[in-house]
């Protein structure tokens, strides 16, 4: 892994790669494993699987097994639940969630993305079940415990915890924590930007939150609005990015001098719509404008983590003319992040890999790839 990509060497962008585990009806008709992950390198190979091109009979004949291998910063195995490296929502949780939200206390904002094709295991990773919590109550949990602790160690400062989410479907921003009026369009609200504050969502609410039980059911109000609005625009979920914002504002008071100082830091977790989409061939029409907003957003995305990746760009280096052409601008989702995605802040990339698509695989680790 190249230095500068390395956190604890002061890198701002992390990307890791999850291969979810066999579903049902992939065990049922006996899907390949087409992945493999070596623990120790961290390099995923993608194997092309034997049927993939039947009129092709040199692979078979000749017994070559064309193999793609990519390297990210972490890889998180799913197959064979007694092997060592399995990586439970527990372990990404400690190899990624926990690193952030020290930064988060640290003053720094953060941003976690969940990429991949619909049915990957990207609400897995980012929301979880309520047997197997992903990311999000993970990070609620942990903050709040941590919030508590502080409360006997450091008496001196006071923490203040406010959550906001909402979704950016085509191009447009829904407010998740609004309950949806029923036989109404849905609401878009509007988007400003403010010369100290930056780009904002006017009128987003932001609820102040007291423990964890509160956050949870703010979650979980804005999932269902979620998956209500999406059903009644006859679809899932799949084509919108929800984004859950946790804010944390830290409130050292100086007992000798009597003054008090402020640390502000974001906490932003996505769940970026289904990567498929974005090159329907099939669509027309609003399908169309909706699946190449879809890939404005990603490709943005990506050239965005990859520019700031970058030691010649970025906010890491020094490289005043590259960090000028940094895309934010390109889609709403990386203009309204844009204070998460640069300067002061930290970014991870999970890439949700499914065990045996070839084609929608090999284009999620190459998008990965070019994000690193
Ligand atoms: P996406 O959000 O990318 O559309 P989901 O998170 O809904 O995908 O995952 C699809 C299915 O796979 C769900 O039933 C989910 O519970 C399951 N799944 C995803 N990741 C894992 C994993 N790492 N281990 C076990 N099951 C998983």
């Amino acid at each position: 892994l190249p230095p500068h990509l390395r956190m604890d060497a002061g890198g701002n962008v992390r990307v890791v790669v999850r291969v979810r585990a066999f579903l049902p009806r992939e065990i049922e008709r006996g899907a390949d494993c087409l992945i493999s992950m070596d623990p120790i390198t961290q390099r995923t190979t993608l194997h092309i699987p034997n049927d993939s091109d039947p009129a092709n009979t040199r692979t078979k004949s000749r017994k070559v097994i064309e193999e793609k291998a990519f390297t990210f910063d972490n890889s998180f195995w799913s197959h064979n639940t007694e092997d060592r490296h399995y990586a439970h929502q527990e372990e990404v949780y400690n190899s990624l969630g926990e690193e952030f939200l020290d930064h988060n206390f640290e003053g720094y904002h953060t941003c976690i993305f969940a990429y991949g094709q619909t049915g990957s295991g990207k609400s897995y990773t980012m929301m979880g079940t309520p047997d197997q919590p992903g990311l999000i109550p993970r990070t609620c949990e942990d903050l709040f415990q941590r919030i508590e602790a502080a409360h006997d160690e450091t008496p001196n400062i006071s923490y203040h915890v406010r959550a906001s989410y909402f979704e950016v479907y085509n191009e447009h921003v829904r407010d998740l924590l609004v309950p949806v009026v029923p036989n109404q369009p849905p609401y878009y609200l509007k988007l400003r930007e403010s010369p100290t504050e930056g780009p904002y969502v006017k009128d987003l609410t932001e609820v102040p939150v007291r423990n964890l039980k509160e956050i949870l059911r703010y979650m979980k109000a804005g999932d269902a609005s979620r998956t209500t609005a999406s059903t009644k625009m006859n679809d899932t979920s799949s084509r919108s990015h929800a984004v859950f914002t946790i804010m944390l504002k830290q409130i050292h008071h100086d007992m000798e001098t009597d003054e008090t100082t402020e640390r502000s830091s974001r906490i932003r977790l996505v769940d970026l719509a289904g990567s498929e989409r974005a090159k329907s061939t099939e669509a027309t029409g609003a399908r169309l404008r909706e699946g190449s907003n879809i890939n404005k957003s990603l490709t943005t995305l990506g050239r965005v983590i990859a520019a700031l990746a970058d030691p010649k760009g970025g906010m890491g280096g020094r490289g005043k003319r590259n960090r000028e052409i940094v895309p934010y601008r390109d889609s709403i989702l990386t203009w309204l992040l844009k204070d998460s995605l640069g300067g002061n802040s930290k970014t991870a990339m999970i890439a949700c890999i499914s065990p045996s698509d070839y084609e929608e695989t090999l284009s999620t680790l190459r998008y990965a790839d070019q994000a690193k």
